[in-house]
This record gives structure tokens, C-alpha cells and sequence, in this order.
């Protein structure tokens, strides 16, 4: 999961650029990732018809397993 932190798309797409501390590589890529995750650990913060028994800091915790980078990417 840390190497999906690390992509990013191209300006022009299909192509994908890896960035590290000391260099970055961008490949050819048609890759197009489709991910979902719950938004806390029973999956119900937010939900109108549903409670959510998750603390603040069980829900931050829970968030904490996707690194920041990947999650500004996700599109929610
Ligand atoms: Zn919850």
C-alpha cells in the first residue's frame, strides 16, 4: 500500500510518475484503480439511516491505515 502513496498521474494522462526523495520515473500506464473503503470501522459515520457507535479517535485510528497521500486522491 506505502508504493501507492508514491503515484502520481502524469499532466496529459496515461502515464504514471513515481516520486522518491532523490528521483521520480514516469511509465506508460492505462491503469485506472477502483478502490473503496468503509468510512470508519462499522462503515456507518454519515449514514442517515444507520448509527455510528465509533469514537472520534476509533474512526481516526481507522482512517490512519491509509496514508494521507493516497487519501487525497481518493475521490469520496
Ligand atoms: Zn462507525
Amino acid at each position: 500500500m506505502a508504493i501507492l502513496g508514491c503515484l502520481a498521474p502524469a499532466p496529459g494522462g496515461r502515464r504514471v510518475t513515481i516520486s522518491r526523495a532523490l528521483m521520480s520515473i514516469t511509465y506508460p500506464s492505462r491503469l485506472m484503480l477502483v478502490s473503496a473503503m468503509n468510512s470508519c470501522h462499522g462503515g456507518y459515520v454519515g449514514d442517515p439511516q444507520h448509527q455510528c457507535f465509533c469514537t472520534p479517535i476509533m474512526i481516526q485510528h481507522y482512517r490512519s491505515h491509509i496514508s494521507g497521500p493516497l487519501l487525497d486522491r481518493k475521490t469520496l
